[in-house]
């Protein structure tokens, strides 16, 4: 099958790789539409170190085909999506709520037995968030899929794999915003818009979109911000200025650059929430001022897959998108054959797309 291999750093390839049986507790599954994200692009430039090669993708929604021993959520032919975090329900995280900390999620691509099932002539590949799923198959975890309504499209169903559980989720679960409350987002890529439309869910009054470029800002207006501000210009002082001097109750950074942290965090008021959603370079770090840090009371939360649930959650943003109130097809600027990946991601370094998508035949 015709995977996308990051074969070394910053090389990325369409390759004819070997995909084994699944074993048990595991499910193949035919990808019918895959994301390209940001975070496959942190894998393929280094910010992200994992161990390569391996196959990217890890938002993405397809129909299973084969299922191993024991597995009883899925059966073949159901529609799915996957989940780049697994819900095993018995580690201590699953146990206490917080699922999206599973244990068994392994980023660095081997299944649950430490073993692969791709290879690329004879060398063991990993699969990115034991998903791989930027290829024409992917064998993965049966904890880490949920069956969804077949008159759901698969473009749009994968678009919840990541961006969209990660940015609603942030809103919604992480800080928590109230109705009336005031957002600040930093970064309207995928997940950014996302996040505004789940600002726009909960009923904040005003949600200020910042990012360095004009088309962004014109996805988040669309999308239901209220303000945009472009980061050219100081984007604290911008938002502080629209919120009458007081800073914003919640402000969320989307980015991974620590200076745009520092800069959700003085963006927010006192005592409101800066909530840290974007994936930064291991090497860097965000700079905290000592006494403020207490004076001021703000509260820093980290977030991770929209601290989200995914069998709950998963199911309640598509009924949103049934119901209308959820735009995923207007995240989707453009789609892209398998062949064109490697195109794909330099539109998405561009900065090109909300959301860049692959499809399968
Ligand atoms: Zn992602
Ligand atoms: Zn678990």
């Amino acid at each position: 099958m015709k995977a996308l291999v990051a074969l070394e750093l910053n090389r990325l390839s369409v390759e004819e790789v070997d995909l084994a049986s699944p074993r048990a507790g595991e499910v193949r599954v035919r990808m019918k539409a895959a994301g390209v994200c940001h975070s496959d692009l942190s894998v393929a430039n280094g910010t992200v170190p994992m161990p390569l090669p391996m196959v990217l993708g890890h938002e993405g929604a397809g129909v299973v085909t084969e299922v191993g021993p024991g597995v009883t959520n899925v059966k073949v032919g159901d529609h799915v999506v996957l989940s780049f975090v697994p819900n095993c329900g018995e580690c201590w995280f699953c146990a206490h709520k917080e699922p999206h900390l599973c244990v068994h999620c392994d980023a660095a691509g081997r299944m649950w037995d430490g073993t692969s099932r791709l290879q690329l002539r004879g060398q063991e590949l990993g699969a990115m968030s034991q998903l791989g799923c930027l290829a024409q198959f992917a064998v993965v975890p049966a904890a880490n899929v949920i069956a969804i309504d077949r008159s759901i499209p698969f473009a749009s169903a994968a678009l919840v794999g990541c961006a969209v559980m990660t940015g609603v989720g942030a809103v919604a679960n992480t800080a928590g915003v109230e109705p009336a409350s005031t957002v600040a987002i930093f970064g309207c890529g995928g997940v950014g818009l996302a996040a505004i439309q789940g600002a726009r869910l909960v009923g904040a009054k005003q949600i200020i979109a910042i990012d360095l470029a004009d088309n962004k800002l014109e996805y988040a207006r669309r999308f239901g911000a209220t303000d945009c501000v472009n980061a050219s210009e100081d984007p604290v002082a911008a938002v502080k200025a629209l919120t009458g001097g007081l800073g914003v109750d919640h402000s969320f950074e989307m980015t991974g650059r620590p200076a745009v942290m520092e800069q959700a965090y003085a963006a927010a008021r006192r005592g409101g929430s800066v909530c840290i959603v974007g994936v930064g370079r291991y090497t860097e770090a965000m700079q905290l001022n000592a006494l403020l840090l207490a004076g001021e009371a703000k509260r820093i939360l980290g977030c991770f897959y929209g601290n989200s649930n995914f069998r709950v959650d998963m199911p309640n943003l598509l009924a949103l998108y049934q119901a209308k109130r959820l735009d995923l097809e207007g995240l989707i600027t453009r789609t892209y054959g398998i062949e064109e990946a490697p195109r794909a991601f330099a539109d998405l370094e561009a900065g090109r797309n909300a959301r860049g998508l692959i499809l399968f035949d």
